[in-house]
């Protein structure tokens, strides 16, 4: 488990529960889904920048987000490359990509082959993984 690299941001279990309240917990530390078209950003169309709810790193453009339908908000690309990590997810009957923070391993959402160009990538993102930061100006 990548869970097991040193990060930039290490909290202890009851750190992070304290922090983020049972809802969010559930899902960016026990790799839970929110409920389709429940979340804050499914249907958020703000320019800005979405952050990782945990640590505050910066993780997507909203240039970057598209209408997959999904009911969870989606991109098509990372902002930095190296701000997310992937792996190999076998929960749940299905092979998936999970995605997380790389600074503080928060868990985000999966990534699928069947995103729009440029990329053909689909990160399918849980609100409850985000916070969002709107653009001055
Ligand atoms: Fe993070």
């Amino acid at each position: 488990m990548s869970s097991d690299k040193p990060r930039k941001v290490e909290k202890s279990d009851a750190e992070w529960r304290a922090q983020l309240g049972p809802e969010r917990y559930e899902v960016v530390r026990n790799k839970g889904t929110e409920r389709a078209f429940t979340g804050r950003f499914w249907d958020h169309h703000e320019d800005g920048t979405y952050l990782c709810v945990a640590c505050g790193e910066k993780l997507f453009d909203s240039a970057t987000k598209f209408e997959s339908g999904s009911g969870w908000p989606s991109f098509w690309q990372p902002l930095d490359a190296r701000s997310v990590e992937t792996e190999h997810d076998r929960s749940h009957f299905m092979e998936r990509t999970e995605v997380h923070c790389a600074s503080c391993g928060a868990h985000l959402g999966h990534v699928f082959p069947d995103g729009p160009r440029p990329t053909g990538l689909r990160y399918c993102i849980n609100s409850a993984s985000l916070d969002f930061e709107k653009k001055q100006g």
